[in-house]
């Protein structure tokens, strides 16, 4: 049955290679002050950064940088932004990157007028913001994330070996997010891949979960199949307008609350790989790869039914002759083939994980209830033994 929801999503979208004009229509909107936040400069290298400063200029604005916004951003980093944001009364955090920029631009939003330690009371405690929201607009140039279009927010607090996403409610979602596929035509293509799986993760999080026969499972098949689809064509010709084109829009609407809509969702994959980015720095993406296979074919017998249909629906495994068990494990095995023909980093000693940090790995992979099985330590151990 579907269950029960409300559904608002309030990011207002401009996509296409003209996307950028339209922060002429969304910057007037705001104050003048704007905190322009961005990475390590890759925007600077592809020509983003000119276009984007020259808008703002034509608009009037002041223009306040907050540059070298690491990958998986760290609380040190998010306090520096909360002053800079406060000290200037900021009126909107234009976040220019990935998902790393765009998360971080919303935890600065939540963070900048908040009287306690931020890290305590939104990520340690988990509250609800009850203070000043700072208004954030991006400009994506990395896909996979869906941090554009919802209200996520992974900061990493590498003293206390803690990687924590907050998922804010519609107040802090973007007001706006720019998407021009062509601006993805530059990031490395080791993270292209990364952001793939990190979309294919973000949908199997939310299919994988439930027996109810519900619409949500059916889109969520539906990008499936563009996504596997797309991306075989951007491996090999990663400028492929369409392809990539496709695998933005994908990404958005994998991780935009729409799929989640009336029923469960697992998590764990994320749990086990956001604790070990804590612990190694890697590509978000790569983290969720290499843990995935081990985990799926661990809580596949409690999922028969879904991991049945996934075989039959998203891999086109036919059914005839086969048990459950084998049509789903061949649905499985078509995945694996598909994320190593991609290049994905398919086990955690790749990422740098030595046997020593398994227990704290697992320490830090908060158990999640809506999967098919809710893992105890020891079997989070085992399965991080089976990446290894
Ligand atoms: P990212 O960490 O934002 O970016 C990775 C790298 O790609 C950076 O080094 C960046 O360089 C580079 N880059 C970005 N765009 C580029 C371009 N057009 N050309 C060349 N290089 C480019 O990657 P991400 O996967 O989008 O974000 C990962 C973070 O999001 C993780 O912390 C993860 O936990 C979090 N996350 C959030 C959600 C959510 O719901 N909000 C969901 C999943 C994951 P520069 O720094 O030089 O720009
Ligand atoms: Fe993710």
């Amino acid at each position: 049955m579907l269950g029960n929801f409300d559904y608002c999503n309030p990011t207002k979208l401009y996509f296409g290679e003209d996307s950028l004009n339209y922060l002429n229509e969304e910057l007037p909107k705001y104050g003048k002050n704007i905190m322009l936040t961005y990475g390590g400069g890759s925007i600077k290298k592809n020509g983003i950064y000119e276009q984007i400063i020259s808008i703002l200029k034509a608009n009037g604005k002041t223009v306040f940088e907050d540059s070298g916004v690491m990958p998986n951003p760290t609380v040190q980093k998010l306090y520096e932004g909360c002053k800079l944001a406060k000290e200037n009364g900021i009126d909107l955090i234009l976040a220019v990157g990935g998902g790393s920029v765009c998360d971080y631009a919303k935890a600065v939003s939540v963070s900048a007028y908040c009287e306690d330690d931020p890290w305590e009371k939104y990520y340690l405690r988990m509250e609800d913001v009850d203070n000043r929201i700072i208004p954030v607009g991006c400009v994506l140039t990395m896909v996979g994330t869906g941090s554009e279009m919802n209200g996520g927010a992974v900061i990493t607090n590498h003293e206390q070996k803690l990687k924590i996403g907050h998922v804010f409610g519609e107040n802090v979602f973007p007001k706006f997010s720019l998407l021009n596929p062509a601006f993805t035509f530059t990031f490395p293509r080791h993270q292209m891949i990364a952001g793939f799986y990190d979309i294919m993760n973000h949908i199997t999080e939310q299919y994988f979960s439930g027996e109810d026969d519900n619409t949500s499972d059916y889109i969520s098949e539906g990008l499936m199949k563009s996504l596997i689809h797309a991306s075989r064509i951007a491996i090999k010709n990663p400028h492929d307008y369409e392809a990539r084109s496709n695998i933005m829009w994908t990404a958005t609407w994998a991780l935009n609350t729409l799929i989640a809509k009336g029923k469960s969702t697992d998590w764990m994959v994320h749990m086990i790989g956001q604790s070990i980015g804590a612990y190694t720095d890697a590509a978000h993406g790569m983290t969720l790869s290499a843990v995935s296979m081990a985990y799926y074919r661990y809580i596949c017998p409690y999922g028969l039914n879904k991991f049945k249909r996934f075989a039959i629906n998203v891999w086109d495994v036919a059914s005839d002759g086969k048990t459950d068990e084998e049509i789903a494990s061949e649905g499985l095995d078509r995945m694996e083939a598909w994320m190593k023909g991609l290049g994905l980093v398919m086990n955690i000693s790749d990422l740098g994980v030595t046997e020593d940090m398994l227990d704290g790995i697992a320490k830090g992979s908060f158990p999640m209830e809506g999967g098919y099985k809710v893992l105890g330590h020891n079997e989070i151990v085992d399965i991080l033994k089976q990446s290894m």
